[in-house]
């Protein structure tokens, strides 16, 4: 059997599309553009390239960019104030803190100061609290490429089998909860897991969300399952994901690639988390 690729590429365009249609539809009734606060502290390299990303999809889609960008040498209590300043602007409507933070600075503590109806990175234990109870609120990006891009490839999750491996705040966790949500039966392996090869052989979904390359092998996978690899790992040969791509498109129906696959859909989950934020805000 060979699997679909799954387009991530192709999705996230799609998704920005949508964005950018939804801003068109909410500026012709006369609201204001949406409003995303990109808060970078330092000068990391690496941040500093996400951080130009984001703003660059914010203009592409409407979204006005409220960039703030903060000296290395900002205190924790001088990068809480600005947030606390963004949470009071009645223009911004997403607040996002790139992390990691400098040294020095406690980028968890930071975070959790970020206005719950403001978080567009959903990482914020009040958005987490909400997620674990099921109740409405902004979830986190990369779960919601992950549900965006099972819902446009038609995989149903209802009283279906699914395995998340990775247990992180970031991933694994909200993507399990999200995936309770939907009514799938979950089940979340961890670096603890025994049999991780037998428990994942299982699902009807399996999601890898680990980091580590290569670590699922077509063992791993029921015939017929659903492979979506989150893991991006930067080596000499290039971006790896924790699936072994070739060994599992034997067996699985649908596949994402690394690169291409769940990549570019958190980016583009931030633009919509962006104009959901502000729609319920105007509501
Ligand atoms: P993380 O915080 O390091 O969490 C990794 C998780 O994997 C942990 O829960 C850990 O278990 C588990 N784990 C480690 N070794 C394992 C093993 N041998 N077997 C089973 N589970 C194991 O990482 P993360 O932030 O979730 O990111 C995971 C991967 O996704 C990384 O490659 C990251 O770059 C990538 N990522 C991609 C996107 C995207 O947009 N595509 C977004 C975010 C992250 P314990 O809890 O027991 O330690």
């Amino acid at each position: 059997m060979a699997a679909t690729i799954i387009d991530g590429r192709a999705e996230a365009k799609r998704v920005r599309a949508r964005v950018a249609s939804e801003i068109v539809e909410l500026t012709a009734g006369g609201a204001r553009a949406p409003g995303l606060a990109t808060i970078l502290v330092g000068d990391d390299p690496a941040s500093a390239i996400y951080v130009a990303s984001k703003r660059r999809g914010c203009a592409e889609v409407g979204i006005a960019d409220r960039h703030r960008h903060l000296p290395t040498s900002a205190t924790q209590e001088e990068v809480a104030a600005e947030i606390e300043a963004c949470n009071r602007d009645p223009e911004i409507d997403g607040i996002l803190l790139q992390l990691p933070v400098p040294a020095g600075l406690d980028g968890a503590a930071l975070t959790a100061l970020i206005a719950p109806e403001k978080d567009v990175d959903g990482l914020t234990p009040i958005s987490a609290g909400r997620l674990a109870q099921g109740t409405p609120g902004l979830r986190p990006c990369t779960p919601l490429g992950v549900l965006e891009l099972l819902d446009t490839y038609g995989v149903a999750l209802e009283g279906t089998e699914a395995v998340v491996v990775g247990r992180s705040d970031l991933v694994g966790r909200p993507l399990a909860a999200l995936l309770l949500e939907r009514n799938a039966t979950v089940t979340t392996c961890h670096s603890r897991t025994r049999e991780r090869a037998r428990v994942c052989a299982r699902a009807d979904l399996l999601v890898a969300a680990v980091g580590v390359p290569g670590l699922i092998g077509a063992d791993h996978v029921k015939p017929g399952a659903t492979v979506i690899d989150v893991g991006i790992t930067r080596t000499e040969q290039g971006l790896l994901g924790d699936v072994q791509f070739d060994a599992a498109a034997r067996r699985a129906r649908l596949i994402t690639p690394v690169p291409g696959g769940v990549g570019p859909m958190t980016p583009a989950m931030l633009l919509q988390n962006t104009v959901t934020a502000a729609r319920a805000r105007a509501r």
